[in-house]
């Protein structure tokens, strides 16, 4: 069995580690007949490899048919640049062993450290050379190579259908109402999984069936987006992933670019602003402000081909739903991703936040669970790394000028060796290290509040003064 009971004592921190200890999962022990998974975008996806090693059979409904490829309409923010984070790129490669040569023969460009580059406030960060490597390529790219490594397991199987509601019998959650081309229709499961992102109905559905909605937590940050691709001629470029970020409270409108390699020889460069400022909704606003308010590296980007318009996106909030808090909550249904915590997605962190949920839900079906009581410990665990991600995401957002608060207990001093922290990952290695492993989620953001790391940057900030 997985030694669940001795992570559930564990702290956080030591939570977080155990669930980024890479090891393929080789033990496989069917514990249920059928599960049903509702979404089958990244988080859904990576739940259902997990269930596949633990159920009979595992249904995967969504309401955009999955055999179909390229963006579709259930996940809107497809046309928006997603970074992997190397912590997702890790979780990855232990769920698919072989993922990172099946996705650079499909085109993804390999992002190790050397062929990263970041910028603060236009001073370039010094390269932790033996950082963790990630791959670049566009979210519909990674969704497709994620989904065909799970429709390939033969236990698995999609339907598309638009789920309406949920089916409980008594204390237990046994199926859910579907729409099949106006039809309605039940699918039954032993184990129902809610990962139907941020706009997941969960909530109204317990409440229509007797139960209590989860607490919601939101942190509005009104962030706007824009996307491009421009043609790209190296096919092998030296640089892969290049990101410049503006401070909070920095005089320009424009938060923050980045412009990654993609597949078919495209570069896909974004723009971000707060507020009432859209920075990029054009093509020319957009091609201008890459060449003359980002580093050079931006403007040759810029001058190359756009390959087609620019796509914006408004993201409102940051927003969690605490299933861990109610009282009473029904055997056989839990809920994954975005469906239970969504962040600012300029720090990249949904996709890996779901792989980590995967992490989760491997570890409580390994410890073979009472299915016919409610997953406490499944959540318990994963409470673990929604924390850690609502942490690094919020605590950041705060120091923006239009979000105010709610400010947590000692957010001065917090913010201060915020400050510190960040401002020393532009000169020195070793805070940067640590720094990027909490920000990829390889570490938990405890792991920071060290003494050690603190002095280290205010050391590193006063020699670089
Ligand atoms: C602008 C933007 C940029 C982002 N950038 C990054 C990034 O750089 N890196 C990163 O890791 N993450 C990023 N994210 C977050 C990332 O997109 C999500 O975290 C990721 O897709 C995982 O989400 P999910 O699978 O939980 O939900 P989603 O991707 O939202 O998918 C939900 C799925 O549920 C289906 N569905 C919904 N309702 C129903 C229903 N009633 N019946 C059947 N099916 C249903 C939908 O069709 C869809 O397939 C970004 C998000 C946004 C908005």
């Amino acid at each position: 069995m997985y030694p669940l009971e001795s992570l559930m004592f564990r702290s956080p921190a030591r939570v977080f580690a155990a669930l980024n200890a890479v090891r393929t999962p080789d033990q496989v022990v069917p514990i249920m007949g059928k599960a049903v998974v509702l979404g089958g975008s990244v988080a859904g996806l990576l739940a259902a490899r997990v269930l596949s090693d633990h159920a009979e059979s595992v249904v995967i409904i969504d309401r955009d048919d999955l055999q179909a490829s390229g963006e579709r309409p259930g996940v809107p923010q497809g046309t928006q640049l997603h970074a992997l984070l190397p912590g997702g790129f890790l979780q990855l490669e232990r769920l698919f062993p072989g993922f990172r040569e099946q996705a650079l023969a499909q085109g993804a460009i390999e992002a190790p450290p050397a062929a990263r580059r970041n910028y603060l406030d236009g001073r370039r960060k010094v390269v932790v050379p033996d950082d963790a490597d990630s791959l670049a390529g566009s979210r519909p790219l990674l969704e497709g190579l994620i989904r065909q490594q799970v429709l390939r397991l033969p236990n698995v199987k999609t339907v598309t259908a638009r789920a309406t509601g949920l089916v409980c019998d008594g204390a237990v959650a046994t199926g859910v109402r579907c729409d099949v081309g106006g039809l309605p229709g039940v699918e039954s499961g032993d184990l129902v999984v809610d990962a139907m992102g941020r706009s997941s109905r969960l909530s109204e559905w317990l409440e229509q069936a007797g139960w209590s909605r989860p607490v919601a937590r939101r942190m509005p940050v009104h962030l706007n987006y824009a996307t491009a691709l421009f043609r790209r001629r190296e096919a092998n470029p030296e640089l892969a992933v290049v990101l410049a970020l503006h401070s909070p409270g920095m005089s320009s409108d424009v938060a923050g670019a980045a412009f990654f390699a993609v597949e078919d020889g495209r570069w896909m460069a974004m723009m971000a602003g707060y507020g009432e400022n859209r920075p990029g909704r054009t093509a020319d606003d957009f091609v201008r402000r890459l060449r003359e308010q980002f580093p050079p590296e931006f403007g040759e980007v810029a001058g190359g081909e756009l390959l087609d318009d620019v796509q914006t996106y408004r993201h409102a909030d940051s927003r969690r739903r605490d299933f861990h808090t109610l009282k009473r909550f029904p055997a056989g249904l839990i809920s994954v991703g975005d469906a239970v915590a969504s962040f600012n997605p300029v720090y990249g962190q949904g996709m890996t936040a779901a792989a980590l949920h995967a992490a989760c839900l491997s570890a409580y079906l390994r410890s073979g669970p009472d299915l016919g009581a409610p997953a406490r410990r499944f959540f318990a665990l994963q409470k673990v790394v929604v924390d850690a991600a609502w942490s690094t995401s919020t605590s950041a957002d705060l120091a923006l000028p239009h979000v105010n608060g709610p400010y947590p207990r000692g957010y001065r001093f917090s913010s201060w060796v915020s400050r510190q922290i960040v401002t020393a990952t532009v000169t020195d290695v070793t805070t940067a290290r640590r720094f990027n492993e909490v920000v990829s989620m390889r570490a938990h953001p405890r792991s920071l509040a060290t003494p050690g790391v603190i002095l280290g940057a205010v050391r590193a900030n006063r020699r670089a003064r």
